[in-house]
């Protein structure tokens, strides 16, 4: 074994512990029985120190200083030389944060997380701002370590760079105060044109049973399987959707609501759209650091196209609305093709992000990263979040805020330190606008082959461009390789513009 491939064949341990992690955590989500979550987080923290000791150890150090000389003798191609700098960010970042500040991170994360829970079933702010501010000042901390070993402007930039790599809040301050600019005069249209459209029918009553059949439809319709010998996928239920997993073992969970069939189809869409990503980067590269998603935006990317840009579109539907009539006998009989896509695709002013439709929800993660950034930036105090909030949500979405827990206390975020995390959900749709404009001029007639059911060559672009390739570029660079440009929301406005215009008729 050359230098390389024995840095390789130890840093698959890391790789692997973290596969074990993910899988302990997707139990703890489904299936442990009340009295099993305490031994369970004794499990995590167990190997969460395991993993710290494997990257910080003088073995992998000495294999680095090895493989990066052998790098310089020998000329390595761009997935090792790709690999060997990922590593050795990774184990520069891990060495030089402080094991005690780790440790009381975890632990304020634990406790925030739980004020918050309790102070938002009672609309309790007072109860939450002050572990809100340990748990922030905490952040700050790592954030100004962080900032100093990977050389950024700001820590705030040094959070970003932990969702997605080398993006800058000044590259993203740019791209986003050009969309709000134009989303918000958009989001007025779709609002005033689409009032009265009616979405009664969406909420008739189809029992469960009936809905897991509807997701096992489609599921089958994008190709994520769940049901042959080879089956690579499974669907189980939890509070909020989440997938996980890599590769051969990759589940996704979805909650189903009687009077709600939409929300359990875009869920599944959404998180097959997701879990395609994972099952379908280059084999090779199993247990590789270039072997895993290349940020939280891109992967976003791939669950959004998914669920909005092919599953909200006409064409989708024109396909696929007979097969839901059928599988819920007939409820949707009398629904016109354009009545059901106007429903799936009412524009609303909302206040939870979550609930938010594709046109508002940009808007909810600009305020949060305008917010995130003057915090980390000390420009504003904890103590200030509510009000803040609050005027924004007037100004940007026009909607006034009645208590805490439907504003600033929505989200857990924050309560569990993940500051500079928000910014990926709307890069995703960015992103996505991106692509799709590379994806029509490869794939002009993608629309008259949803609409006859087929869904192929548009999984296979996807694959070939951005599932393959998983971590060997960051998202910016991804980005650039696939469209010829620079992340720029002008393709998702452009994209949104012509959709519910043609929708809406404005
Ligand atoms: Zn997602």
């Amino acid at each position: 074994m050359n230098p390389y491939q024995k840095l390789l064949k130890k840093f698959r341990e890391v790789m692997l512990i973290d596969s074990v992690s993910g899988i302990l955590h997707w139990d703890l989500e489904t299936y442990i029985p009340p009295r099993g979550v305490k031994q369970r987080s004794e499990q995590l923290a167990l190997l969460r120190q395991l993993r710290h000791r494997l990257i910080t150890s003088r073995k992998l150090s000495e294999l680095l200083n090895q493989a990066e000389k052998y790098s310089i003798e020998e000329s390595l191609d761009v997935t090792q030389k790709r690999n060997i700098y990922l590593i050795r960010k990774e184990q520069e970042e891990e060495t030089k944060l402080p094991e005690e500040l780790v440790a009381k991170i975890a632990q304020q994360q634990a406790i925030t997380v739980t004020v918050w829970k309790k102070a938002k079933a009672a609309c309790d702010w007072k109860r939450f701002e002050p572990e809100l501010e340990k748990m922030l000042e905490f952040s700050k901390q790592r954030a100004v370590i962080l900032r100093d070993v990977k050389d950024v402007a700001t820590p705030y930039d040094a959070l970003l760079d932990e969702f997605e790599p080398s993006m800058t809040s000044n590259q993203i301050t740019q791209i986003f105060s050009q969309m709000r600019t134009s989303l918000i005069p958009l989001v007025n249209k779709c609002v005033e044109a689409s009032k009265n459209v009616e979405t009664n029918f969406l909420h008739q009553k189809i029992p469960i049973g009936i809905q897991q059949k509807i997701t096992t439809n489609l599921v089958k319709f994008i190709g994520y399987d769940i049901s042959s010998n080879e089956a690579g996928g499974r669907i189980d239920e939890t509070e909020h959707p989440f997938t996980t997993g890599y590769y051969n073992d990759v589940r996704i969970t979805l909650h189903y609501y009687e009077g709600n069939v939409a929300s359990v189809i875009f869920a599944t869409l959404h998180e097959g759209g997701h879990a395609l990503y994972e099952q379908n980067i280059n084999p090779n590269w199993q247990f590789q650091p270039i072997g895993t998603a290349t940020s939280y935006g891109i992967h976003e990317s791939q669950s959004r196209f998914i669920e909005n840009i092919v599953g909200r579109s006409r064409d989708f539907w024109q396909y696929y609305l007979p097969h839901l009539n059928d599988l819920t006998s007939g409820i949707f009989a009398k629904v016109k093709l354009d009545d059901f896509i106007r429903a799936i695709n009412r524009v609303k002013r909302s206040k939870i992000r979550i609930e938010a439709d594709e046109v508002t929800y940009s808007l909810h993660i600009i305020i949060r990263f305008e917010i995130e950034q003057a915090l980390f930036a000390d420009k504003i105090t904890v103590s200030e979040l509510p009000d803040l909030w609050n005027s924004k949500y007037d100004e940007y979405l026009g909607v006034k805020i009645e208590h805490d827990s439907e504003g600033v206390m929505q989200d857990t975020h924050w309560a569990s330190g993940l500051f500079g995390y928000f910014p990926s959900y709307a890069l995703g749709n960015i992103y996505g606008g991106q692509l799709l404009a590379a994806m029509e001029n490869d794939l002009p007639d993608w629309r008259s082959q949803i609409a006859a059911g087929n869904i192929q060559s548009i999984k296979q672009w996807l694959i070939e461009k951005v599932h393959y390739n998983a971590r060997l570029y960051d998202p910016a660079d991804l980005i650039y390789q696939i469209t010829g440009k620079q992340p720029s929301s002008n393709p998702f406005l452009t994209y949104l513009q012509n959709k519910y215009s043609l929708l809406f008729g404005f």
